[in-house]
């Protein structure tokens, strides 16, 4: 089972998108195209939030579909000949809601964000308060960054893991929760690599009277999956992007329990947003019915077995784990031993072909852009075929990127023959594997 679907997603599903009318008419464009399509083939995407989507996907956000105005809901439309994008807002609809078990699905949201502002808009006022993780301990911007709106028109208070085990403190959240009597409580993060306890969420917010919103933007993919436990019985309100494990196109999405229904759609249309995006909502139904397939429950658990298995490659080589390990599609990496920083031991591995992001690690020392760590995740590679031997061999090109010096000659060797070990993998399991007359030869 493990080798057939590796093989199904190398060899045959994720051919590349063919680039021929653009090439004849803007040369340009189509090279930067070309040229992005070549860089995600050739070196490692280990970026956590990011997938490659598939062909099927990319044929509905290509297609005429974009052409169309439907600001509204199917049946409830202001413009005349929505007939058949409403039968793809429908599908998209009807897809989640089995897919997650939700009672109501608004598909609308253009991004991630988006839907986040969405949700503050469907149950707060500015000023309100929000309990929400801190960012330097895993949150999202939009969880109350000062530089973002959700940091400037609401109070918001932020939670932390504990510094021994790295992991949510529930008892501070419930302390923080009980004192500032938040009117939101936000679960979900960005670089957190443990599943949450979404029971313990529920209680502290019934406790305190508070809507319990999961910000599932990463792990939704998972969820759908049944790789991780899901939070839709838990929460009042699930946001989650599309585009990250779930692998469909860049997106976003709300779920809500029936009785916030009409709040939810009406802060995303009209409050936040004009017209939808119909090609992205076809393709988001796409993405949902591949997501309902044997092949894909196969996939994501594999992408966490994948991750676990990244982890360990790097804890055996001194890089530790942050909380000592992962249930999910990504790993955060302390680098303190190496002395290498975040920000150096990303560009090192860019330079080695392997693409990953420098991330703080709860209780940083360093700044917010230097960083003490890296984050790491499996979702893209495991789409292309990648299994856990193979994992662990990734583990040991990074560790070795990481600490060679490129201003120093075996350094720079070191980072060479690094980013040949990296071509020799993608070779044997290619991201959109190459055709005979593809323009992306
Ligand atoms: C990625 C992410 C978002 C934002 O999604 P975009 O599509 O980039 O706007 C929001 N919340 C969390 C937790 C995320 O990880």
């Amino acid at each position: 089972m493990v080798g057939a679907g590796g093989e199904r997603a190398g060899e045959s599903t994720y051919w590349g998108p063919d680039f021929g009318e653009l090439a004849t008419a803007d040369p340009e464009i189509a090279a930067v195209a070309l040229a992005e399509l070549e860089r995600q083939r050739v070196g490692l995407q280990l970026i956590a939030s990011e997938n490659f989507t598939s062909p099927s996907v990319l044929a509905a956000l290509g297609s005429t579909l974009s052409n169309k105005y439907a600001e509204g809901y199917p049946g409830r439309r202001y413009y005349g000949g929505c007939e058949y994008v409403d039968v793809a807002e429908n599908l998209a609809i009807d897809r989640a809601k089995a897919l997650f078990g939700a009672e109501h699905v608004n598909v609308q949201p253009h991004s991630g964000a988006t839907a986040n502002l969405a949700v503050y808009a469907a149950f707060a006022k500015p000023g309100d308060t929000v309990l929400a993780m801190s960012l330097p301990h895993g949150g999202h911007l939009t969880h109350g960054s000062r530089v973002s709106f959700s940091g400037q028109w609401f109070t918001t208070v932020p939670y932390h893991v504990d510094s021994a085990t790295e992991l949510i403190d529930y008892d501070e959240v419930r302390t923080l929760a009980l004192a500032h009597k938040p009117k939101i409580i936000i679960a979900g993060a960005t670089a957190y690599s443990r599943t949450i306890d979404f029971a313990a969420f529920r209680s502290i917010a019934d406790e305190v009277g508070a809507i319990l919103w999961v910000d599932a933007a990463h792990f939704i993919g998972l969820v759908a999956g049944r790789a991780i436990p899901s939070c839709v019985p838990y929460a009042d309100v699930v946001s989650a992007t599309t585009h990250k494990v779930l692998r469909g196109p860049r997106g976003g999405m709300i779920l809500c329990r029936s009785e916030h229904a009409s709040a939810v759609d009406r802060a995303v249309f009209p409050f936040i947003q004009g017209g939808p995006m119909m090609h992205a909502i076809a393709a988001k139904a796409v993405a949902f019915k591949e997501a309902s397939t044997p092949e894909y429950r196969w996939y994501a658990q594999e992408v966490v077995a994948n991750a676990s298995a990244l982890a360990q490659s790097l804890e055996a080589r001194g890089l530790r784990t942050v909380s000592g390990g992962t249930d999910t599609h990504l790993a955060l990496l302390d680098l303190r031993a190496s002395d290498v920083t975040g920000v150096d031991a990303e560009r090192r591995c860019g330079l080695a072909s392997i693409t990953l992001n420098k991330n703080a690690i709860p209780f940083d020392p360093q700044s917010p852009a230097v960083t003490s760590g890296i984050r790491v995740g499996s979702a893209a590679v495991t789409t292309q075929g990648f299994n856990t031997s193979d994992m662990s061999i990734v583990g040991e090109l990074i560790a070795r990127a990481v600490v060679a010096d490129p201003a120093t000659t075996s350094g720079e060797a070191e980072l060479a023959s690094v980013a040949d070990g990296v071509r020799e993998l993608v070779r044997a399991k290619p991201a959109y594997p190459r055709r005979t007359g593809d323009l992306a030869q």
